[in-house]
């Protein structure tokens, strides 16, 4: 495995494999990696020659400061697990090189109304950031295929816009959700959960999939107000359980007119914001 931090040696070696004729895949993270990182890179191994992974905490895509200060970062067991998943090659660039300050790094799309629900609603301009990044992620690595996680399933909701209004050729391919044993999402962020936080988080996953459970049988109204009990503890402030049409993320009243439907949430729990999301129905 390869690893680079400036663009000019990253791009002097996949010149060399698109040469080779090789097909490139792509998993862009911020680091502080688990095995739902390393799914990506290996289901992106099997349909690709070349994997290419970056691990960058993003400054633009932060709306709270501390949040950004606090977010784990552990390159050398990042490395060591990118080895072991397969990976070929990783590009941890600083924030300078991803964004010279000699350069005009401003980009500014319109993601109508798939960015301003949800996330989009509670995490003011976090998807301008991750549509910043991605865009130059793409310009840098020009992959032929990108994975991303159904973990965060509207930032690649988000992500499939983007790369329609750029016309790219990038195939985006979504990774299921790993989860832990008693069904918490992976996270990087579960690292800094209290033990016994760590014993609380499980009733997300659980909520998620008792609305799956409920979805064919009882009223979405129903179903949420149900989701919004179960979710009513002390230690959880819950920022949104939604239940959304799954291309154009608004929420839905009735299951009728939606060929995918997906129930998402946001949860505080101590200092961590969780979110989590479950396909209540896929046709
Ligand atoms: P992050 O490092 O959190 O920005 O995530 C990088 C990529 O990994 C994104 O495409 C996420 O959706 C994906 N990802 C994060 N957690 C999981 C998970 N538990 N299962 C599958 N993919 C995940």
């Amino acid at each position: 495995m390869r690893t680079y931090k400036t663009i000019r040696h990253l791009q002097n070696r996949l010149q060399q494999y698109r040469k080779e004729g090789k097909k490139i895949g792509f998993v862009p993270t911020m680091g502080a990696l688990h095995q739902g990182h390393i799914s990506l890179i290996q289901q992106s191994n099997q349909q690709s020659d070349i994997t290419v992974c970056s691990i960058f905490v993003n400054p633009t895509q932060f709306n709270v400061a501390e949040d950004l200060k606090k977010y784990p970062r552990t390159l050398e067991k990042d490395v060591e697990m990118l080895k072991k998943g397969g990976c070929d090659i990783v590009f941890y660039p600083s924030v300078d090189e991803m964004y010279p300050p000699q350069q005009n790094n401003n980009f500014e799309i319109d993601f109508g109304d798939l960015e301003t629900v949800m996330e989009g609603a509670h995490r003011p301009g976090h998807f301008a950031g991750v549509a910043q990044v991605l865009k130059r992620f793409l310009d840098i690595v020009d992959p032929d295929a990108m994975y991303m996680g159904q973990k965060d399933y509207q930032q690649f909701t988000i992500v499939r816009a983007l790369l329609k209004q750029l016309k790219s050729k990038t195939q985006l391919v979504m990774g299921e959700t790993i989860r832990e044993k008693d069904g918490l999402a992976m996270s990087s962020r579960n690292m800094r959960l209290t033990p016994k936080e760590r014993t609380i988080a499980p009733l997300i996953s659980k909520t998620l999939f008792a609305a799956k459970e409920k979805i064919k049988t009882h009223s979405i109204a129903q179903i949420k107000k149900e989701a919004l009990e179960q979710l009513d503890i002390p230690e959880f402030k819950v920022e949104y359980f939604e239940i959304a049409d799954g291309i154009t993320l608004q929420a839905i009243t009735t299951i009728k007119n939606s060929s995918i439907v997906v129930a998402c949430t946001a949860v505080h729990l101590g200092a961590v914001r969780l979110i989590d999301n479950v396909i209540l129905i896929d046709d």
